[in-house]
């Protein structure tokens, strides 16, 4: 740790990086951070954090930080550093100029789970009421869009159904295609207190991870099924529970719909989702996936947690209303130590969504469509809204290659890093005429940029997070916005450049609009935020305190619909040319592209993304440990280096995302989920040949 001496302050913030939100005291003197040090009362972490946050500071004040706007008319020419005004007057410009020439749907923006709720909220606000279109998307499109449509045809909204120290009162944890102790460290390390204490443990991965076998932890059963396999598994699961006379048929009669049971009853016993119809396919052996089953429906309290090698799959959707199903069927559901728990990737992917950041929905997940809202937001913002959903990310590239969209604003997004199939998002981006990036650093994305405007930094932000248990958490200012603005107030000046009027002198102030028309958010303000510590949404006159548990009487829907969940395999198949499957994770020191961690003391324990293969697939191709090895999809090629692991079977490869020489996503393919076009990241058919060269 660097330390640059004794703090005379310090303040007390929410970390910028995963969906635990930890809280944070940044440490100053005067306006130099010297240390971050997780905040006892903090309710997300109780005084706990991890190696990332600890550092994260260091990303913040880098010497890669961009501290002035820059314009460029073409993206062949240098940049020029220019004033605010020039940059955004410059901006404002284009825009317009594309709409005259292109049409009001040439354009749109897109926000991002590292800015707050206030940010996020601002930026839709600006696509809605001053590009005047719905073109609004964020990133969680590529992690947990399917969470929002899946818990939401479940239950009746998009949010996990529990607070996270629910886990203390869980009797059996259900980990499915996450990796608690890598990807959420501090969660991690609570479920792992539960286990020790003897709850029990079911995986589902296709990668044994450590959670599988540590130091006084081992999984009851490691269901370690192929890469795409995961609706099959939760099918053959209830199968299971119906054959046998497990199900809650108490809970099923007075919480759900009955005609939607009737129908999913019919669906589920059918033979195909026999788990003996479906072991070999998935590679799980018959017998485990009953007796997982049974401990699932009889171990007690059952609660599952997952991740993305749920969501980003062409079934991402399916598998959510999968797991809805099971939940409903064994009665695990609106009590504590149960649910259904997303483990959200970045900090705020819950509020970006809760914000309205996609092209369907107004903030608190109300359909654009729906005229009362509208109505509503019509009145307060004094526009007229467009009522047909707008494009989504994987729309609007797919239309500017096509080149019918020009125009693109991206704030604390690097979508030529972080989104599918690198050479179609590049082509995109080279196909527009005005793409304005919002962020710390030169990224990806800025190398097809016309403006560049800075960003500032969670410690340069007054603001809200609300994390992976829907809690609302401050996020105040430690140190001045280098670049002279925050966020919110670059997008409230290119609002007003655009001729749609913003006026906000502070970001409560923005809340405050926020919890006037959301009414899951009606009883949030920062006065109530600074009683409180925190806020789990819903915050209403029924639970002015918020909501630790969701669904306890009834389901936000009324009744809980079990949805039917046929198992469609994915387009991505090996054979003779792509014969082993690659899949994807994260690490502990890192977080998602690296862009952050990698500018902070993390960077040494963990300097370049590795490939593991199993010994039995390395040996057929003359592969050693460390050795350079090429690894193609129909997509394209990227170099890694080998790693020979037992933690993948034979037939599957891994590997992590964290740095952007080996650009995993230069292979990874445009397959996406059925219901949201969330990229299938998690299972692309590769061939994999030594080279040793980079
Ligand atoms: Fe907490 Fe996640 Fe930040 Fe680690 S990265 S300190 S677990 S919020």
């Amino acid at each position: 740790v660097v330390e640059h001496g004794q703090p005379d302050r310090s303040v007390v913030t929410t970390c910028a990086y995963c969906g635990v939100g930890c809280a944070f005291k940044a440490e100053l003197k005067g306006n130099e951070i010297v240390r971050m040090m997780p905040y006892k009362d903090g309710k997300a972490n109780h005084g706990h954090s991890c190696v990332k946050g600890r550092f994260a500071w260091g990303y913040a004040t880098h010497k890669d930080r961009m501290l002035k706007p820059m314009i460029r008319k073409s993206i062949r020419e240098p940049w020029k550093e220019v004033s605010w005004e020039e940059a955004i007057g410059y901006a404002a410009a284009e825009f317009k100029r594309i709409q005259a020439d292109h049409g009001r749907g040439a354009v749109g923006g897109l926000t991002s789970s590292r800015c707050t709720n206030e940010e996020a909220y601002l930026v839709q606000k600006l696509v809605r009421a001053a590009f005047g279109n719905n073109n609004v998307d964020t990133c969680a499109r590529v992690c947990h869009s399917p969470t929002g449509y899946g818990l939401k045809t479940a239950f009746g909204t998009s949010a996990g159904t529990q607070d996270f120290d629910s886990v203390m009162d869980s009797d059996v944890i259900f980990v499915i295609g996450a990796n608690p102790t890598d990807g959420h460290p501090v969660f991690g390390s609570r479920m792992k207190r539960r286990l020790r204490e003897g709850a029990r443990l079911i995986v589902a991965d296709p990668r044994r991870i450590d959670l599988v076998k540590s130091p006084h932890i081992k999984a009851d059963y490691h269901l370690q099924l192929r890469p795409g396999t995961n609706v099959a598994l939760v099918n053959a699961l209830a199968y299971t529970v119906i054959e046998e006379g497990l199900a809650n048929m108490r809970f099923i009669e007075e919480r759900c719909d009955p005609v939607d049971f009737a129908v999913w009853l019919e669906f589920i016993q059918r033979d195909e989702n026999r788990p003996e119809a479906v072991a070999e396919r998935i590679g799980v052996k018959a017998d485990d996936i009953r007796a997982a089953a049974r401990l699932y429906a009889t171990g007690g309290r059952a609660a599952i947690y997952y991740g993305l090698g749920v969501t980003e799959h062409s079934q991402g959707s399916t598998m959510v209303m999968g797991m809805a199903n099971l939940a409903m069927l064994t009665g695990n559901i609106g009590r504590r130590g149960v649910g259904i728990n997303p483990l959200r990737g970045q900090n705020n992917v819950q509020g970006s969504c809760d914000m309205g950041s996609f092209p369907h929905e107004l903030p608190g997940y109300r359909h654009i469509s729906d005229e009362v809202t509208r109505r509503l937001f019509e009145a307060a913002w004094q526009v007229e809204l467009d009522g047909e959903p707008g494009f989504r990310i994987p729309n609007m590239l797919d239309a500017a290659v096509e080149g019918g969209f020009k125009g693109l604003y991206v704030q604390g997004e690097d979508i030529a890093q972080s989104d599918p199939n690198t050479q179609h998002v590049t082509a995109a981006l080279e196909n527009m005429e005005c793409v304005v990036v919002q962020d710390l650093f030169l990224n990806e994305t800025a190398n097809y940029a016309h403006v560049f405007l800075p960003g500032s930094s969670f410690l340069e932000k007054d603001g809200t997070f609300t994390n992976a248990e829907r809690r609302i958490s401050r996020v105040r200012q430690a140190i001045p916005p280098m670049a002279g603005y925050a966020d919110w107030e670059v997008t409230m000046m290119l609002s007003n450049a655009l001729g749609y009027p913003m006026h906000y002198d502070h970001p409560s102030q923005i809340m405050a609009e926020i919890a006037a028309l959301t009414p899951t958010f009606k009883g949030v303000s920062f006065e109530r935020l600074e009683e409180l510590g925190s806020i789990q949404w819903p915050c209403n006159d029924e639970h002015p305190t918020g909501t630790p548990i969701m669904h306890e009487s009834m389901f936000v829907r009324g009744k809980g619909s079990f949805v039917v969940t046929e198992y469609i395999p994915t387009d991505e198949k090996v054979g003779p040319r792509f014969p082993l499957l690659l899949t994807t994770g994260r690490i502990l020191s890192h977080y998602n592209v690296g862009a952050q961690t990698r500018r902070t003391a993390n960077t040494a324990w963990h300097p370049e993304d590795l490939l593991e293969i199993h010994a039995h697939d390395a040996e057929e191709r003359g592969i050693r440990e460390g050795d350079w090895v090429a690894i193609q999809s129909r997509a394209g090629e990227t170099s890694l280096r080998a790693k020979i692991s037992d933690r993948v079977q034979p037939g599957v490869v891994y590997t992590t995302f964290h740095h952007p020489l080996t650009g995993a996503n230069v292979i990874t393919t445009e397959n996406s989920d059925w219901a949201t076009n969330c990229p299938e990241y998690k299972v692309t058919a590769v061939q994999v040949r030594l080279t040793n060269t980079v």
